[in-house]
């Protein structure tokens, strides 16, 4: 089995090294030539020195519970830039007294009575790959300890309803795996985060995770039939329906609970066929602006892509070795009932029709003629996929990689690029730094984009988590200034609460602090995030 590395990405066999590695620092020699790229090496995790366990289980969890040094420390953050930096620094800012991986439902309602009764604060643990701060509880000083609740063991498909599509799926389950017991069903949850390989089903309920594709299923919350939660309190087990016009629904309210509210820990999702038929292209435009047009009007048009992903000249330059004045824009479309031509065709007439060219044309696949499922999309889904080992490696040669999500209406998209990119020049003026601001929609509505901005700028190696936290501020401001979320996916956290405080209506602050009270009356789920517990 691959050992997973305990301050980055993914597994240690899979961390840049080698011709990668050369690739990697020249391209970025060449784009920011001031950039010290030494590269630094992560401390040895046993050199680190992390305070014995505040607190011991009873006899009756001590089979589910580990206090292993390693396990602690790979337990007691996310996996954002600023997790990465803090790790490969020695700064384990945070470490759970114990890991508890419970294997029934049964266990976790034991777990969270015992830490009811004990005041012990208990972190719910996907696959830890929370970008926010959502796993990482900080010193906790009004509690008798903490522990990370590692969902795990809990990784079956329990239920499969071929008739309806829809599997009855454990909270636990990594995306591989998930993906790998639908194959023989020709069925698939097509949810594919690029956290995919190392995140979890429960992690993307809590999160409210989005999916690589552009529109339409996209969002794990439109693939939930319902959920089963288990709360301070007792059972939610929502009805399993298809729709249902009952109030307001029981499903939105732990949706994005982030662990505050219950521990998820299975849920019924929508299937759907495997895809046969795809199409791509890859359009150039000379002009930003009728790029940005040109994708509006196919978000507009009830086409529906799989992919449309408007890279804009810069993020078209780092990530796609493309130059051009006006970006690119990535075309997919998929579809397991009928060939997909049609609609590529008419997308295409689209961009054409706002100046865009497509120099290599359309490709088609049909997978019955390939025998294989794989295409440009998976190619393209592959260097995806390497993106978070190469963010490592630039961090370890103290360059600041991160990334802004969020979403907004069309007709504030130019002002908020516009700030965003006038509020990040100013931060890197602030702390001294070289860098570039790219951008990309990663998900397209009738009406607005998703776009995703990327930072690269050469930092100061020991600074650059400080350094990130500045321009991250400075960004978050004027994301709210122009009324965007603060968050499209990568959900609240601990990191973005100051802006969630800002943006949600007090009324609704109101209800969720309510929420809170009722369900986890001892406030032991995951303080800090979403909202805090009640003094
Ligand atoms: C390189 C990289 C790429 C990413 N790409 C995407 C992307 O494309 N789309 C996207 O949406 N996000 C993305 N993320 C963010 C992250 O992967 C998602 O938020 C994901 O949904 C977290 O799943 P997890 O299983 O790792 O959860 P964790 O990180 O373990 O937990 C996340 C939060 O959910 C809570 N939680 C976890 N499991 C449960 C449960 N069973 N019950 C209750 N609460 C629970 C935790 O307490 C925590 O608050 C990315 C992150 C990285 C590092």
């Amino acid at each position: 089995m691959a050992t997973r590395s305990w301050w980055g990405w993914g597994t240690v066999d899979e961390a840049v090294t080698g011709t990668e590695r050369t690739a990697l620092t020249s391209r970025v020699a060449a784009l920011l030539p001031e950039a010290d790229l030494t590269v630094h090496e992560p401390p040895d995790p046993r050199s680190l020195s992390v305070p014995a366990p505040r607190v011991l289980v009873p006899d009756s969890l001590a089979r589910l519970a580990s206090d292993e040094l390693g396990d602690r420390i790979r337990h007691g953050h996310g996996q954002a830039f600023r997790d990465v930096v803090r790790s490969l620094l020695g700064r384990v800012d945070y470490v759970p007294d114990q890991v508890i991986r419970p294997r029934t439902e049964q266990d976790v309602i034991d777990v969270l009575d015992w830490c009811t009764s004990a005041r012990v604060a208990a972190v719910p643990f996907g696959g830890g790959t929370s970008v926010v701060g959502g796993v990482e509880l900080g010193c906790a000083p009004d509690y008798s300890g903490t522990i990370a609740l590692d969902l795990g063991h809990m990784d079956r498909i329990l239920e499969l309803d071929r008739t309806s599509r829809a599997a009855r799926i454990q909270a636990g389950i990594l995306g591989p795996a998930l993906e790998a017991e639908l194959r023989p069903h020709e069925l698939t949850l097509r949810h594919f985060p690029q956290s995919f390989e190392f995140s979890t089903l429960g992690g993307w309920l809590a999160t409210r995770a989005g999916g690589h594709y552009a529109t339409v299923y996209t969002h794990i919350d439109d693939m939930v039939e319902s959920m089963n939660v288990v709360t301070p309190v007792g059972i939610s087990a929502s009805l399993r329906v298809p729709a249902s016009g009952a109030g307001p629904s029981p499903d939105r309210l732990f949706l994005g609970s982030e662990g505050a509210l219950g521990v998820i820990t299975d849920a019924w999702v929508r299937l759907q066929d495997r895809p046969r038929w795809r199409a791509g292209a890859s359009v150039v435009f000379d002009d930003y602006g009728n790029a940005v047009a040109a994708t509006r009007t196919i978000a507009q048009s009830g086409l529906f892509p799989t992919n449309c992903r408007l890279l804009d000249p810069v993020e078209a330059f780092i990530n796609a070795a493309t130059n051009t004045a006006g970006g690119v824009l990535v075309l997919g479309f998929e579809s397991a009932d009928h060939p997909v031509d049609q609609p590529m065709h008419r997308a295409v007439q689209i961009c054409l029709d706002h100046g865009g060219r497509v120099p290599d044309g359309i490709r088609t696949t049909d997978s019955a003629d390939t025998g294989t499922h794989t295409g440009a999309a998976d190619a393209w889904r592959t260097s995806f996929l390497r993106m978070p080992y190469q963010r490592d490696a630039l961090a370890a040669q103290s360059m600041i990689v991160e990334t802004f999500e969020t979403a907004c209406t069309w007709d504030r998209f130019d002002a908020l690029r516009a700030a965003v990119l006038a509020a990040a020049t100013a931060a890197f003026e602030s702390i001294g730094v070289a860098g570039v601001v790219t951008c990309r929609f990663t998900h397209v509505y009738p009406d607005g984009p998703a776009p995703y901005f990327g930072i690269y700028a050469a930092g100061r190696w020991g600074q650059t988590v400080e350094q990130w936290d500045e321009i991250k501020t400075a960004v978050s401001e004027a994301l709210h200034t122009c009324g965007a979320t603060i968050t499209h996916h990568h959900a609240v956290g601990r990191d973005h609460r100051p802006w969630y405080d800002r943006q949600r209506p007090e009324p609704f602050a109101a209800a969720l602090q309510a929420a809170k009270s009722t369900l986890d009356p001892a406030g032991i789920l995951n303080p800090g995030v979403l909202i805090d517990p009640s003094k």
